[in-house]
């Protein structure tokens, strides 16, 4: 069973200061590193309960997951495979384009426990297309879990069973996020300023 207290913050639209050591592209923080952290480790701990002593193959997707997947798993308590899927929607550019595989599946899922993770549900195509080919393998069962989820954009009726935030709808970077391939690594969820970018 799902936990129904694990309802995710709703980050207002307010930008703070970003860090002189920050890019100009960047508008303004959304979400702080203190602030994610603590509610990843929330996340991990509801997880956590869930699954049990199951073990629980960790897929995730390419690339804006790898600073969400690193502090996720190193904070559950359950037995863990990690493997990665490479889907890409957005290239060079703010708004969606084709979905491209670019890296296939390495595990066996039949009969296992299949948790997908990725950064952000917006418009749900990504995620869509990632647990088609998930139940096309027969996983014994397969949750979702998204750092962040946009509302406004849903095309596909896409839940997610884990939500860290629901955020308003900037393009947002850092912690993982690109614009281009940039700004992964800043330790925090900044706003793109849109305007920089010719
Ligand atoms: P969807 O298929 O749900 O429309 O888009 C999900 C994918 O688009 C995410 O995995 C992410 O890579 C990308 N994406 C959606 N919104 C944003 C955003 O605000 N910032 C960044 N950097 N990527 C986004
Ligand atoms: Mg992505």
């Amino acid at each position: 069973m799902l936990d129904s207290q694990n309802t995710p913050p709703i980050i207002p639209p307010k930008l703070r200061p970003r860090p002189q050591s920050y890019p100009a592209a960047v508008k303004g923080i959304l979400i702080s590193e203190e602030e994610l952290l603590a509610r990843i480790t929330a996340l991990a701990c509801v997880i956590s309960q869930d699954y049990g002593n199951d073990e629980v193959v960790i897929v995730g997707i390419l690339t804006g997951t790898i600073m969400f997947l690193a502090d996720l798993t190193r904070r559950l308590s359950v037995p863990t495979q990690i493997d990665f899927v490479g889907i890409s929607s957005y290239r060079d550019q703010t708004r969606a384009g084709q979905l491209e595989m670019i890296k296939k599946l390495n595990l066996e899922l039949q009969n296992r426990r299949v948790l997908v993770v990725d950064d952000i549900l917006d418009g749900g195509r990504t995620l869509q297309a990632v647990i088609k080919d998930v139940r096309s393998l027969n996983p014994q069962d397969l949750r979702t879990c998204v750092l962040l989820e946009k509302t406004v954009r849903r095309t596909p009726p896409i839940k997610a069973d884990y939500v860290g935030f629901r955020i308003p709808d900037y393009f947002v970077v850092g912690y993982g996020l690109d614009y281009a391939e940039r700004y992964r690594n800043l330790r925090s969820i900044g706003v793109l300023d849109e305007t920089q970018i010719a």
